[in-house]
């Protein structure tokens, strides 16, 4: 199935203002609670908002994954889904939709981001391998650690200043990159991590320049070059409105030169690309992809579905033609940007630039009479809750984790709390309230006194783990 959608380039960009390229054409309620109700549910959820219900949540900014509203044609496109075991037909679509918009020769799907991480970790890493990443991200990382691998972190230093102002946050320093290189020997390199948008430094972009210089890197030290590409649209974004030479180039061209520098990718669908659910791997190098293609029968299903439903991968494929529309990424970084200078303008202390996927609230700056110890992001996560309904997320101490050699915290730089805007479902007046509930909490902010973990689950513990009150 083809989508007739329209093509624009940069040039057309030029007039005043964003605002959404479509009309609403079906409405889901949303339901505010009371001061009193949204006590107990916080309660309840030992003041962790991945573990309120979504039914007690007004506006809802946990995540931008997997919570996108589709178009008429993907909703279209869930019906011609074919749901074949093998050789579905929504497959090939999928596959040649892939190789089209990111160029890479051979495709897999999987159930989600996740699944094409666990595949790659396996089949790239060798245990007491190092991975250098431009950043950590939680599952990524997490699988990498489980194949036995060792990540190491080479963003440049301005990621982890939350108010540096440098355009490209995302970039990997090279000198950091080269005197791993050199300590640990290429052979004990797996595999440069390079992540499009880094979420974790506030959802900050790559330069192209900074893709080419890896590339002749990797090159030289014969080292793969592999992209995390969920949220590559929106970087593709940033390098056509920030970097020479880009402003005249469409989006699709930006993404797919910048993949043309690495050696596959993994992509959760979630974000980009539209959809509710799924993933896929991509690889140009046959023996890897041949591996990979080999353990996704142990691990998510037969290579033309990966774990999806043919529905699934018919909807995803429409999904990727619209998330390289001009317009569509357009009005998407300009809502976000919408709510982080209503924030900034209000003195709210938020990470700088405003990023592709969402606002990052500043929690150290937020609330500088708290420790790290005391979960200042987390607390900030929950009081916003407790005020308004609005759900944000961790990004701070919780999220790093503990170190599996030594078993203490991370420590990291950023204590942050997110709040990720999903695609195509919230209005502007929306926005308009969220700022109005942060602006509410930082008025109180001398008040907060931090939250105690009370249970701590080994992996990925954010999602878990449990707090009280201090
Ligand atoms: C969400 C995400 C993943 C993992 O994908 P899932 O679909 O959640 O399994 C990997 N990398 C990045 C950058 C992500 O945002």
């Amino acid at each position: 199935m083809t989508t007739n959608l329209p093509v624009t380039t940069g040039h057309q960009l030029g007039r005043r203002s964003w605002a959404e390229p479509w009309k609403i054409k079906m409405v889901e309620p949303l339901r505010i609670t009371t001061t009193a109700e949204r006590e107990r549910a916080l309660a309840d959820a030992g003041y962790n908002t991945f573990l309120l219900r979504s039914e007690d949540v007004y506006i809802d900014l946990l995540t931008d994954s997997g919570t996108n509203a589709m178009s008429d044609r993907q909703w279209a496109g869930l019906m011609l889904g074919d749901e074949a075991y093998a050789g579905s037909r929504s497959f090939y679509e999928l596959e040649q939709t892939v190789r089209e918009v990111y160029g890479y020769r051979y495709v897999l799907p999987t159930h989600q981001g996740r699944g094409a991480e666990h595949l790659i970790s396996r089949v790239a890493i060798r245990p007491g391998q190092f991975v250098p990443g431009n950043m950590y991200f939680t599952t990524t990382r997490a699988h990498q650690e489980l194949a036995g691998g060792i990540f190491e972190d080479v963003v440049i230093d301005a990621a982890h200043d939350p108010e540096d102002e440098h355009p490209f946050k995302g970039d990997v320093d090279i000198s950091k990159l080269e005197r791993l290189i050199t300590r640990e020997g290429a052979d004990n390199v797996a595999y440069v991590s390079l992540a499009g948008t880094v979420n974790m430094a506030g959802g900050q972009p790559v330069s192209m320049a900074c893709v080419r210089d890896l590339r002749a890197l990797c090159n030289r030290h014969r080292i793969r070059l592999l992209l995390d590409a969920t949220r590559m649209v929106e970087n593709a974004f940033f390098i056509q409105e920030r970097e020479p030479g880009y402003a005249d180039k469409t989006i699709a061209e930006i993404l797919k030169e910048f993949c043309s520098y690495t050696d596959g990718a993994w992509m959760s669908a979630k974000k980009d690309a539209l959809v509710n659910i799924g993933g896929w791997l991509a690889l140009n190098d046959e023996e890897l992809f041949e591996a990979a293609r080999n353990l996704v029968v142990v691990f998510e299903g037969l290579h033309t579905y990966g774990g999806l439903a043919g529905r699934d991968m018919q909807a995803m494929a429409i999904g990727i033609t619209e998330s390289v529309q001009e317009d569509h990424i357009r009005a998407r970084i300009g809502q976000v940007r919408y709510l982080g200078d209503l924030l900034a303008a209000a003195d709210v202390p938020v990470v700088r630039p405003i990023g592709g996927h969402a606002v990052f609230l500043d929690a150290r700056r937020f609330y500088p009479h708290l420790s790290q110890e005391v979960f200042p992001a987390q607390t900030l996560a929950a009081e916003l809750y407790l005020d308004s309904g609005v759900r944000g997320m961790e990004r701070g101490i919780v999220s790093a984790g503990r170190d599996p050699a030594t078993g203490e915290h991370h420590h990291p730089s950023l204590e942050l709390t997110r709040l990720a805007i999903p695609r195509r479902v919230y209005t502007q007046a929306h926005m308009d309230i969220v700022a109005e509930a942060v602006q509410a909490v930082y008025d109180k902010r001398h008040s907060a006194k931090g939250l105690i973990m009370t249970y701590e689950p080994r992996y990925l513990r954010f999602f878990q783990a449990r707090f009280d009150r201090l």
